[in-house]
């Protein structure tokens, strides 16, 4: 392990919460993974900064496009979980639901939305708490990769609490939630990311997307949106038309339905909206 890694990990790896129990009574940590980069600085953290060792270390993935092709996935995230999972020495767990995102939003007849974040608590949330119940009784943590810089709803988070949803103490389960990363910079990311040699996912390199979520996030920018358009038209082309066919646009301005082809639209009308930040990607119960 490279001497400047493991001293900038060591910098930035907080103090264990109070609240959490000793190391040695976890029966498994579940790195919730993107394949983003603050999921691999969450993973760098757990295994060199509170020496986590790989066999009570997972991977946890989940799958928005469930047994489908890529749609709302970006197609390289299959393969680069893979490459993830062997660089980092942490064995992997990909969750995926009855239904893709896709689906759900055509059963419902409507996107899902900054009220209505349904394709979170299905696609994620409740994807892990029932996979979690599944495991029986025991005491597990669920490290996810929030940062407080990112947004002003995510400034006013711990780096614990207790996992509610799965928690369940007369059943003897135990579901501990941790953000190990919940202090860092996005510049510490990806440095963290650097020194320790990992290739960062090509969302980053190949379509130059800020962050590693599903494909056509509901919280994208006009920039983004237009960015990730332009990279898959067919897939754009088909949500378009999922828009006329529900009636329902996937993106709102002021309160007013937007079609996503007038949102893309505003990326080239001035600079000012290019730099519009939308975009709040989601972790499990965010
Ligand atoms: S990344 Fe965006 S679209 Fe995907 S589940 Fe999260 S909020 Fe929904």
């Amino acid at each position: 392990m490279k001497k400047k890694l493991i001293q900038l990990i060591e910098k930035l790896t907080a103090k264990m919460p109070n609240e959490m129990p000793p190391i040695e009574e976890i029966d498994m940590y579940h790195a919730n993974f993107s394949g983003g980069a603050d999921s691999i600085a969450t993973a760098l953290i757990l295994k060199y900064g509170y020496k986590i060792p790989s066999s009570k270390l997972r991977l946890v993935h989940f799958r928005v496009d469930a047994q489908e092709e890529a749609f709302f996935d970006w197609p390289e995230t299959d393969e680069y979980l893979k490459y993830a999972s062997k660089t980092l020495d942490i064995p992997l767990i990909v969750l995926r639901g009855d239904k893709s995102l896709r689906q759900r939003i055509e059963d419902r007849g409507k996107f899902p939305g900054a009220a209505t974040q349904y394709c979170t608590s299905y696609q994620k949330r409740d994807l892990y708490s029932k996979w979690v119940r599944s495991l029986g009784p025991g005491t597990f943590i669920c490290a996810s990769g929030e940062r407080r810089l990112e947004s002003s709803r995510r400034s006013k988070k711990e780096i614990y609490q207790v996992y509610k949803p799965a928690n369940a103490p007369t059943k003897h389960r135990f579901v501990h939630w941790l953000r190990p990363v919940i202090h860092l910079s996005e510049t510490e990311v990806w440095q963290l990311m650097e020194l320790a040699g990992i290739e960062p996912h090509p969302c980053y390199t190949n379509y130059k997307v800020s962050r590693c979520s599903c494909k056509f996030c509901i919280f994208l920018s006009p920039k983004e949106m237009k960015t990730v358009a332009e990279a898959f038209p067919e897939q754009f082309e088909e949500l378009v038309k999922m828009e006329e066919r529900l009636n329902h646009t996937m993106k709102y301005e002021k309160n007013a339905p937007i079609s996503l082809i007038d949102f893309i639209e505003k990326a080239n009308k001035s600079n000012e909206q290019m730099k519009l930040d939308l975009f709040r990607p989601c972790s499990l119960l965010d």
